[in-house]
């Protein structure tokens, strides 16, 4: 049985490569002279970003200048990173405040479960993105530095308004 050889005529235009490249080049230049500007010059220049961002914590503090947690457990208890670490501690007049409280960012995943479940809204994920360090442990934040942070805090989710605008 003999083999039979279909030849397929394709013309030239479906075939040159110097077509192909001439239309590729087209593109690239287009684009060298588009002047819409669309990288954005980080650091310096600094995108918005939505009010119901989930970043690095914040701890609120009341007038005197104490954190609003009451130790109650209930943040390290949802958590489910199990990043919170809370040793809770009493007053003479049974006041309750947290004794040790750390959050690893580390580990975290941003879920915002602590901000919905704390009754004094007390810990809030923040509207913060700028948290890199040089070790693991530069990502434990202890009390004092979550009570710091400046940053606005987050919006909870809201089903009246799902889509946040
Ligand atoms: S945001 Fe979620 S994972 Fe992070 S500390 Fe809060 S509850 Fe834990
Ligand atoms: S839920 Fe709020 S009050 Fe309770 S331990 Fe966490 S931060 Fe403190």
């Amino acid at each position: 049985m003999s083999i039979g050889v279909k030849v397929v005529e394709r013309p030239i235009e479906q075939t040159s490569y110097v077509r192909a490249t001439l239309s590729g080049l087209k593109h690239t230049i287009k684009h060298l002279l588009d002047r819409e500007q669309v990288t954005t010059q980080y650091p310096d220049e600094k995108e918005s970003i939505s009010r119901r961002w989930r970043g690095t914590h914040r701890m609120l503090t009341t007038e005197d200048g104490k954190a609003k947690c009451v130790g109650c457990g209930l943040c390290p208890t949802v958590c489910p990173a199990n990043c919170i670490k809370l040793v809770p501690g009493e007053d003479e007049q049974g006041n309750r405040y947290p004794l040790v409280f750390e959050i690893d960012e580390f580990r975290c995943i941003f879920c915002g479960y602590c901000q919905e479940v704390c009754p004094e809204e007390a810990i809030h994920v923040g509207r913060h993105y700028e948290n890199s360090e040089y070790s693991r442990e530069g990502f434990v934040y202890d009390l004092e530095r979550l009570m710091a942070q400046t940053h606005p805090v987050s919006e909870l989710w809201d089903p009246a308004d799902p889509k946040g605008e």
